[in-house]
């Protein structure tokens, strides 16, 4: 697909994929899509370096200095002149001073003479090279210093990590304490970031009693809102709260045009599967541009994707397993590109034995819930209990997915299979 797709139709834009088919959608194709037809947000916000963090910078910082600011010692030590040192054996150097970190030697170094220098102090003018202290003898005022093999050593020089004038860190950086330290390393107070994605929120189902309510007979508690709501606010999102909307279509359409109207995104959750009391798809194909996708996947095989007037919209399945996925998967890309945030980092996979048989078909990809465990020294992965798509308490259990990829078939005992750690998916 060309980058130049015709942004203002998702439709066109969805057909335009050669081998787009509705019907079956591998995982990396849909991922591929969403990832194509979101737009980062324009609006910015200056921010204190504290508060920007997890934001996304909107402009590359440049710094203004030289990191370090001046050439130093990188070790406690003695700084001299190499070329004044014996290429071999000992040589005798009277000590003319100290040099601490923020507090220089400013006096006069004669030929012959050294400075005792302390780590990150400044190097005294025409010294060049930094004899560690462990080496050195102490002879009175006299420091006896062995051969060192090359000048500048133990010295780090102006500008070595970064030069005045190059980008510190670039537009699209999604700031990390690091990269708050390095601002605060450069004088840094203030920020351009990316204002923060406004995200709504959604649930659909009869079935379905708020928490503080008491839960009639038949019916269960919304937790998906709940989900969402954390996995949102761990992004770094601004959540908005449109609460459960029943299967009717006045009340669904009401709540889906507000939600649109105030959000940069909609998730909602349930609904897209074709059921009897399911409005939600005919209702968002009617107010927007929404592709349902059967994706070859389990869990979470029905999903909507689309647009209503600005907003993106996200329809995630009904069950809360499945809900956790297809964010994992589907959402948690899309939204951190609309935060800013490019290039996208590839979510690191790790291949570990698997303690247990899994079975597997071949042609669809498969998320099971998984516990990594050191055995022996290594690290070894297995299925949490009960891996049912309603089952939220298998993803508590869990610390990682499982994943079975498209083409994989079984797998048995001892078998390496990939495992994406759930820690810091948000
Ligand atoms: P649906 O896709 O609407 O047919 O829902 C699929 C399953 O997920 C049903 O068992 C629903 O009761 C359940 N479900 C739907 N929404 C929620 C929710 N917000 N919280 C908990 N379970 C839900
Ligand atoms: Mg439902």
């Amino acid at each position: 697909m060309s980058p130049t797709l015709p942004a203002d139709s998702i439709f066109q834009a969805l057909s335009a994929a050669a081998d787009y088919d509705p019907n079956y959608l591998p995982v990396e194709r849909a991922r591929a899509l969403v990832r194509e037809l979101v737009r980062p947000v324009a609006d910015e916000e200056q921010l204190f370096i504290r508060t920007a963090l997890g934001r996304v910078l909107s402009r590359d910082v440049i710094s203004p200095m030289d990191v370090p600011p001046h050439d130093n010692s990188a070790m406690d030590g003695y700084a001299l002149r190499h070329a004044e040192l014996a290429p071999e054996g000992e040589t005798r150097m009277r000590i003319a001073g100290i040099a601490y970190a923020g507090r220089p030697y400013t006096g006069s170094v004669a030929a012959g003479e050294c400075v005792r220098i302390m780590t990150g102090a400044v190097m005294p003018a025409g010294l060049d090279t930094v004899a560690v202290q462990e080496r050195v003898k102490l002879d009175g005022d006299v420091a006896v210093i062995p051969a060192v093999a090359k000048a500048g050593q133990n010295r780090r020089r102006a500008g070595e990590d970064l030069r005045a004038g190059a980008p510190a860190l670039t537009a699209g950086k999604l700031l990390r304490p690091a990269d708050v330290g390095l601002l605060a390393s450069l004088g840094i107070v203030e920020v351009k970031v990316k204002r923060r994605l406004r995200v709504a929120v959604l649930s659909t189902g009869d079935e379905l009693a708020s928490l503080g309510s008491a839960a009639a007979a038949g019916q269960i508690y919304d937790s998906n809102r709940y989900t969402l709501d954390a996995m949102l606010r761990r992004l770094g999102c601004e959540v908005l709260d449109f609460g459960v909307a029943r299967d009717r279509p006045d009340d669904l359409e009401a709540a889906f045009s507000s939600a649109a109207r105030a959000a940069d995104a909609v998730i909602t959750s349930g609904g897209v599967s074709v059921g009897e009391a399911d409005f939600v798809r005919e209702l968002m194909a009617r107010l927007g541009e929404v592709a349902f996708w059967k994706i070859a996947m389990k869990p979470g095989r029905p999903m909507a994707f689309g647009r209503i007037g600005d907003a993106m919209l996200f329809g995630l399945p009904g069950n809360p397993v499945a809900v956790m996925i297809t964010f994992y998967v589907f959402v948690r890309d899309a939204l951190l590109s609309m935060m800013g945030q490019h290039p996208l980092p590839e979510q690191p996979m790790l291949r570990l034995p698997c303690s247990v048989a899994l079975r597997k078909n071949p042609g669809r990809s498969e998320y099971q819930r998984g516990v990594m465990y050191r055995e022996n020294g290594g690290w070894k992965v297995r299925p949490t209990g009960g891996q049912g798509s309603g089952i939220l308490r298998s993803m508590s259990e869990a610390n990682c997915l499982i994943v079975l990829e498209h083409e994989r078939g079984n797998v048995e005992p001892g078998d390496e299979v990939s495992v994406m750690v759930m820690e810091g998916l948000v």
